[in-house]
């Protein structure tokens, strides 16, 4: 790994304690660890942009994987990371009841 400069230690140290009481990117549980996104042994860095906060049982699993490996591997565990971004998620599961309360809706009115 190449040295930091003196610039990038210290804001690889304050991102550290930024992100010390984050939930864990991969799971969402408690953080407890601070995960390289680009494991130390493929290149990566220990500049903040590298660094990200995970449980220590995510950190373990994920080892020397990259992220895209570490994902896959991880979603198709049972119980494991759901890669639909949130986003997504949040936007499926309401307009789908809506729709089908909705619908629902209309064929009592109909049928009266
Ligand atoms: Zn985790």
């Amino acid at each position: 790994m190449a040295p930091l400069s003196s610039d990038e230690r210290k804001a690889s140290a304050e991102y550290r304690q930024l992100i010390a009481g984050d939930p864990c990117v991969y799971c969402g549980g408690v953080s407890g660890t601070v995960d390289h996104v680009t494991p130390v042994r493929r290149g990566g860095t220990d500049r903040a942009d590298n660094l990200a906060p995970a449980c220590q049982s995510c950190n373990s699993v994920k080892g020397t994987r990259s992220l895209l490996a570490a994902l896959l591997y991880m979603q198709n565990k049972p119980g494991g990371v759901n890669l639909t971004p949130p986003l997504a998620r949040r936007s499926e599961a309401p307009h789908a009841s809506a729709g089908s309360a909705r619908s629902a809706a209309r064929a009592g009115h109909d049928a009266r």
